[in-house]
Formats: C-alpha cells, sequence, structure tokens
C-alpha cells in the first residue's frame, strides 16, 4: 500500500496533484477540506461549527477532523493506500494519524511537500476564488490568516515526518505535469 501525504500551504496545489495521483495509483483521496465543505453542504451539526471556524481561516479542533479520517479508513482497509491532503495540519494529528495506520497494520509511506512562495500563494488563491465559490479564497486577509495558522500549527508536520526519515520536498512552481513527475518518481522510490 502507498500512503502519501501531500503537503503544503494553500494554493500549492496539492488538489490538483492529488487529482492526478489517484488517476494514476488508485489511491483513495481524503482531504479534510472536502470532508469538512461536504458536512457543510449537508447543513449537519459539525458542519455548521467547522464553518465558523473555516470562514476565519482558522483550523478546526483536531478531534472533528481526527474522527472523520478515522472512519474513512476503516470504511476503505481493502484500497491500494491513501493520499492524505490537507491532513495532518498539527503534530497532534500526525501522532493520531500514525496510530489509527498502525493499528490496522498499516504506516505513512512517506510525506512530499510542495513548496511555493508566499507571493505565488496568494496569486493563485485569488485566481481559483473566482471559479470555485470559495469564500476563503475571495479575501486577501483570510488568506494571509491561513497561511499565517499554516506557518505556526502545520510546518512542524513537516520535522515530525523528517524525523522519520520520510520526508522530501519539492519545487511546486512550474508546470504541473512536470511536478507531478517529481512526486511519481519520489513515490516509485518506495516500492
Ligand atoms: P482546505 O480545503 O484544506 O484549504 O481547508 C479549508 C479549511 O478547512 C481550513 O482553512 C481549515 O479551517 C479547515 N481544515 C481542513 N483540514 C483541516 C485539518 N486537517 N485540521 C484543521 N482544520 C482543517
Amino acid at each position: 500500500m502507498i500512503n502519501l501525504v501531500l503537503f503544503g500551504p494553500p494554493g500549492a496545489g496539492k488538489g490538483t496533484q492529488s487529482q492526478k495521483l489517484i488517476a494514476k495509483y488508485g489511491l483513495v483521496h481524503l482531504s479534510t477540506g472536502d470532508l469538512l465543505r461536504a458536512e457543510i453542504a449537508a447543513q449537519t451539526e459539525l458542519g455548521l461549527a467547522a464553518k465558523k471556524l473555516m470562514d476565519q481561516g482558522i483550523l478546526v479542533p483536531d478531534e472533528i477532523v481526527i474522527g472523520m479520517i478515522r472512519n474513512k479508513i476503516q470504511e476503505n482497509l481493502n484500497a491500494n493506500g491513501f493520499i492524505f491532503d490537507g491532513f495532518p495540519r498539527t503534530v497532534a494529528q500526525a501522532e493520531a494519524l500514525d496510530k489509527m495506520l498502525a493499528e490496522n497494520g498499516l504506516a505513512i509511506s512517506g510525506m512530499i511537500a510542495l513548496q511555493v512562495s508566499e507571493e505565488e500563494l496568494t496569486k493563485r488563491l485569488l485566481l481559483r476564488g473566482q471559479t470555485s465559490g470559495r469564500a476563503d479564497d475571495q479575501n486577501e486577509a483570510l488568506i494571509r490568516k491561513r497561511v499565517e495558522e499554516y506557518n505556526h500549527k502545520t510546518r512542524p508536520v513537516a520535522d515530525f515526518y523528517a524525523a522519520q526519515g520520510k520526508f522530501t520536498a519539492i519545487n511546486g512552481i512550474g508546470e504541473i505535469d512536470e511536478i507531478f513527475d517529481t512526486i511519481c518518481k519520489v513515490i516509485d522510490s518506495w516500492k
């Protein structure tokens, strides 16, 4: 099984690359952002509570996303593997993920981090906001808040995987297909 953590700040290209990786490797895509937006669309209690934080660019509590991921892992135990996209975003989430996988005899294969400058991220997110309908992509102050949350709470997750010898950083600026090829080379080196 290939269990990939695709890492990087908002706008780094995680969603775009995930779609291509699903097609090539037949992995199950677990994006906590997408799962939360589905809860909001279904107007569940969890979704309504999460929306208040998401609208401010703040991370939702660890327990919420850990619970959602636990369910999805259990539902897909016979998959070829998972792409974790936008999760884990805190060290506590990373520790919980290792534990949940180990309980099922699984482990993270590696983390691939897409590196993109803050200036480029803001440009990409504002552009995406014109068509995505995502309120959190349409406001520069909110984008800055999300990048700030990333810098404070999420960046340390890279060190967590580096300490396990599972961290690879790649340049996230350039042609989508070139970046994809680089990611595939890293994944193929794990097999
Ligand atoms: P994303 O689609 O990954 O950019 O996520 C959109 C928003 O959902 C984030 O700004 C957070 O408020 C929330 N969110 C998504 N994933 C997580 C996570 N793993 N931990 C905490 N909050 C999350």
